[in-house]
């Protein structure tokens, strides 16, 4: 449900348009009240050309619109600005335009009202006026919207308008299970007992829920809920919403305080903000001014600390610490506004980026910093979104993407970790900073393509030990030393082995089949029978691979292989006989074990390169 709020100066036809729009007339409200089972909520509704129903909320008086215009800031999807045609903008107007601007709503239509008593060329001319002031606001692309409630003239556009407007703005119903509900009125009802009337911030709130009054910190419970007249057992977020509650009385409660579920929110008495005073302020904000607070219902008297400025001059912006005078119970990011006490002006507006700030000193770049990074968002929410899709990162270029201090985002690590968001891969225990960084999500992944790799690998060739390191690198697509960090914590989860040149999964144990088996044996027991002139394996590359892998034999030349004990007899051999002989020839190594030549050279130059044996003269000695 959309919540649409009118603004604009005294008897420029706010209440005239609302009835002329609804049918209901925001006079007969009070009177309404009166009837017992009618709870005033201090809206109409209409259903628009779409069939979209939508309130409407218009209070009159501009004492009463400022403070209904705040404490249904958050509620407020758009905003209905009437200007009348024969006055134009009018001081009020402005102000109205200057507080939807610091609020932030960027929907909304600019009606030109009572267009009935002036002629077409003046209607051109406030026209262009109003677009000129609209220009440097939030309501920039509002369109703008002559009508007359009296004589109809342009109601049926304003309604088709409404619809194209919120056709753009995007629904706030996206509950998240907080339920926040600033109280703008708390009155009793025979029969009912205690209600409190507001617009329902996140969400839902339902029947039966236990809650708290927030300063005070008072338990109830909700007995009912009201929304447009009917009787409902949840409320969505955006809603005009009456509670009835049971266990408090309405004496205990006043405008202002919010209902809570209960322990979610704190109550607060000193709070951090991104201040920007208004153009038309009629002075500048000083060093310990004086100000009045608006924020949800709440209105406070409070004290400001300039953070980063001697004064904040009309136009400009800054960073305020806020002392006030009672607690109140707001959150980050939560909207206010300034006003000066008397007259009662409005000067600024801001954002809440810390709801629970240490006390600040003056002119301290760090506090600023601190300040900058809350108003992006939280740390570790800054840091979370760098991570992306959560794929490995070096930590440098998340800290850079980030935008943060190291020390900051260091922090925002330190609770990321402790959460499990995220983890850190270490290229040097000893070092507290992480090389690598990546979410559980981002982990996930890795294994989903590694995993299945290895798999496929173990299926296609069962006997070879693992998948090559660069072949499963370049399928990760990852940088060498990221890669190894990853191997690293696959093999600390128990799910790989690797050794310098291959990677398997950890509980791959290749073996041959019986037939495979069989075929070893016999080249086996063929070597046995031939040590010295073995046969050429005449089997499967693969075989061999694994046998050669398992030391079963050792290569000596392209098709020439020796069994182990055989390969050491022979080494031992060569050296007694050097050693006593001086050399040895080929010819008399081939004597000696009744081998060809073909087999006594391969094996001597094997030996010469592996800096066993050198050649000297016609004969070898050792190294
Ligand atoms: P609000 O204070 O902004 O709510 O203004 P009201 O709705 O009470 O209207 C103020 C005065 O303007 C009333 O006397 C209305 O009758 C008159 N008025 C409102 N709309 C129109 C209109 O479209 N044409 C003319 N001629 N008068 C209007």
């Amino acid at each position: 449900m959309y919540v649409i709020g009118t603004a604009g100066h005294v008897d420029h036809g706010k209440s005239t348009l609302v009835k002329a729009l609804t049918g209901i007339d925001p006079d007969r409200w009070a009177e309404e009240q009166r009837r017992e089972m009618t709870i005033d909520l201090g809206f109409a509704w209409l259903t628009l050309p779409s069939g979209r129903t939508v309130s409407l909320i218009d209070v009159p008086g501009h004492e009463r619109f400022i403070k209904n215009m705040l404490a249904g800031v958050g509620g407020l999807d758009a905003a209905l600005l009437v200007i009348a045609a024969d006055e134009a903008i009018m001081p009020q107007t402005a102000e109205h335009l200057a507080i939807l601007d610091l609020l932030g709503i960027t929907h909304g239509i600019v009606v030109i009202s009572k267009a009935d008593l002036v002629d077409a060329e003046w209607l051109a001319l406030v026209q262009d006026e109003i677009a000129d002031q609209l220009a440097v606001t939030s309501l920039a692309t509002a369109p703008i919207v002559p009508v007359s409630a009296r004589t109809g003239q342009g109601l049926d556009a304003l309604r088709a308008t409404l619809d194209q407007v919120l056709d753009m703005t995007p629904t706030r119903s996206v509950a998240q299970g907080m339920p926040r509900l600033p109280v703008d009125r708390a009155f009793t009802i025979g029969g009912f007992g205690t209600v409190v009337t507001g617009t329902l911030l996140d969400g839902p709130l339902r029947v039966g829920q236990e809650v708290e009054l927030l300063p005070q910190g008072l338990p109830a419970r909700v007995r009912g809920l009201q929304s447009h007249n009917a009787k409902l057992t949840e409320v969505l977020p955006g809603n005009r919403v009456a509670v009835n509650l049971a266990g408090i009385h309405h004496s205990a409660i006043a405008r202002g305080d919010l209902l809570a579920l209960p322990g979610a929110l704190r109550p607060t008495q000193m709070i951090d903000l991104r201040l920007r005073v208004i153009l038309a302020a009629p002075q500048s904000i000083e060093q310990n001014m004086r100000l009045d607070l608006f924020v949800g219902a709440a209105e406070v008297l409070c004290r400001a600390t300039l953070l980063d400025a001697e004064v904040l001059p009309p136009g400009a912006e800054g960073w305020v610490q806020l002392r006030l005078e009672r607690p109140i119970a707001v959150q980050r990011g939560d909207r206010c506004i300034l006003r000066i006490p008397s007259p009662s002006l409005t000067v600024a507006g801001g954002t809440i980026v810390d709801a629970h700030p240490p006390r600040h000193r003056r002119f301290r770049p760090d506090v600023a910093d601190r300040l900058d990074t809350l108003a992006r968002g939280t740390p570790d929410e800054l840091l979370f979104q760098a991570l992306g899709d959560g794929a490995p990162q070096f930590w440098s270029d998340v800290l850079q993407a980030s935008a943060m201090t190291e020390a900051i985002a260091r922090e925002a690590l330190d609770t990321l970790l402790a959460n499990q968001r995220v983890l850190a891969l270490h290229d040097d225990p000893v070092n507290v900073t992480p090389t690598v960084v990546l979410t559980p999500a981002g982990w996930a992944a890795l294994e989903q393509r590694m995993l299945p790799a290895l798999r496929a690998f173990h299926t296609r060739l069962p006997l070879r030990r693992g998948m090559p390191r660069e072949d499963l690198r370049q399928r990760l697509r990852l940088p060498p030393r990221m890669f190894t960090l990853v191997l690293g914590e696959a093999q600390q989860r128990g799910l790989i082995a690797a050794d310098t040149v291959s990677i398997w999964l950890a509980n791959h144990d290749p073996q041959p089949t019986p037939a495979e088996r069989r075929v070893l044996d016999s080249y086996l027991a063929a070597m046995a029978r031939t040590p010295y002139g073995p046969p050429t394996p005449d089997f499967d590359a693969e075989l061999l691979a694994w046998m050669l892998e398992r030391r079963m034999l050792i290569k000596i030349a392209a098709d020439i292989y020796f069994l182990p004990g055989t390969y050491a007899e022979l080494i031992e051999w060569l050296r007694v006989t050097i050693s006593t002989a001086g050399s040895v020839t080929v010819g008399q190594f081939r004597d000696a074990f009744g081998s060809s030549r073909k087999y006594a050279l391969a094996f001597l130059e094997h030996l010469d390169e592996r800096n066993i044996t050198r050649r000297e003269g016609e004969g070898r000695v050792l190294a």
